[in-house]
């Protein structure tokens, strides 16, 4: 049966239940965490948390697997460390991502400075409702969930754009912030949070033409891929999910500075070179394509087979979205997937185009037989 759909976006002040505990989401300005402050998250993760640590698809981190009698202290450490953002976590709805790809003294930080200055002044919002910022050069995140867009146009002036349109309005530097403002000002009049989303809201709300004047550009729109680049080197985490003793090798071998957490399931790390830290993807050919897992066994006790290295190999077999699942709940990806596979007293139970809660195509497989499926697909 499929789980209660959730309403909203998991913070650290409102955490989320998952199957394997509770969920704390962490929304660092910039995206960034400096190097003492990844190790103070490590640190929480293994003390409150079943040590495991999401990057989302909005570069947030995640801590998963703390308790419910864990929740408050967690809390009041992360507030101690600065690691929770009190003016975010006042009213929901102010989610930022910032190309991860800024420069000291960029465009977008500068902006994102302006944003982060301002977040009293925005209106209230739903809670997964979100805002981006891609003014360095090459736009990249066009296909990251956001409701208010920012991209860069020419020297001096930025488009700003809501979701589900194809064109938007030319503003100049100085006053783009503010035009992200009006235009959640907009939404929010016109009965936007009823919706959710700016895409959804649009469907019912003709959108000014006033905010349609410019077609945005979907060309040059690209991720940051993982190895070198010249503000550090980008590593993958696959499946977007790490353990803290993982990430504590990685930073310690890579000697980062800080990490920018990006929104495809990857981290920058600050001033690294040559990263070779084994478990962490470091080159796109060995991208895992659209796969989902959760933690699974022996890390979930709800599960009952091993999720991670099955979806590995079966990655390699198919170019299908594909979503291994521990148990029924699907933690990791609570959607429909053209293969799910869902696990269950030790055996694997096959779903096409459905999710980990629906009746499966083929069940009780072992892993032979469900690669041979696969294989078959
Ligand atoms: S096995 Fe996977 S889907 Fe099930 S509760 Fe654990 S993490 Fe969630």
């Amino acid at each position: 049966m499929r789980p209660a759909p959730k309403g909203w976006c998991p913070t650290a002040e409102q955490p989320m239940a998952s199957g394997d505990g509770l969920i704390v989401r962490l929304r660092p300005r910039y995206g960034r965490l400096t190097r003492e402050a990844v190790f103070s998250i490590l640190e929480l993760s293994e003390r409150f948390g079943n040590t495991m640590i999401d990057v989302t698809n909005r570069a947030n981190l995640q801590l998963r697997g703390v308790s419910e009698k864990n929740d408050t202290e967690i809390l009041s450490a992360l507030y101690d460390l600065a690691l929770i953002d009190p003016e975010q976590e006042a009213q929901p709805g102010r989610n930022l991502i910032l190309a991860p790809n800024w420069d000291h003294g960029s465009l977008g930080e500068k902006l994102a400075g302006e944003f982060y200055d301002r977040l009293a002044e925005l209106p209230p919002l739903p809670s997964k409702f979100g805002f981006s910022i891609d003014t360095e050069g090459q736009r990249s995140l066009q296909n990251i969930s956001a409701d208010i867009r920012l991209e860069i146009l020419d020297a001096k002036t930025v488009l700003i754009y809501a979701d589900g349109t194809t064109a938007g309005r030319t503003v100049s530097r100085e006053n783009a912030v503010s035009a992200m403002h009006k235009l959640a000002e907009w939404f929010v009049q016109t009965g936007g949070r009823q919706a959710g989303r700016m895409a959804r809201h649009l469907l019912e709300q003709p959108l000014p033409k006033d905010w349609q004047e410019v077609p945005r550009s979907v060309r040059h729109n690209a991720p940051l891929p993982p190895g070198q680049n010249d503000l550090g080197f980008v590593v993958g985490i696959p499946f977007g999910q790490s353990s803290a003793s993982a990430l504590r090798d990685l930073m310690n071998d890579s000697a980062a500075t800080a990490i920018r957490l990006t929104p495809w399931r990857s981290l920058l790390l600050e001033g690294a070179k040559a990263v070779q830290t084994k478990g962490f993807i470091l080159s796109p050919q060995q991208h895992l394509g659209q796969a989902n897992a959760c933690s699974g066994a022996p890390a979930c006790q709800a599960a009952s087979v091993e999720t991670r290295k099955v979806a590995q190999i079966l990655s390699a077999k198919t170019t299908k979205s594909l979503h291994v699942s521990g148990c029924a709940k699907g933690c990791a990806f609570p959607k429909t997937a053209e293969i799910t596979v869902r696990g269950r007293d030790g055996r694997y139970d096959l779903i096409l185009n459905g999710a980990p809660w629906d009746v499966p195509h083929t069940s009780a497989l072992t892993q032979n037989q469900l690669i041979k499926e696969i294989e078959r697909l």
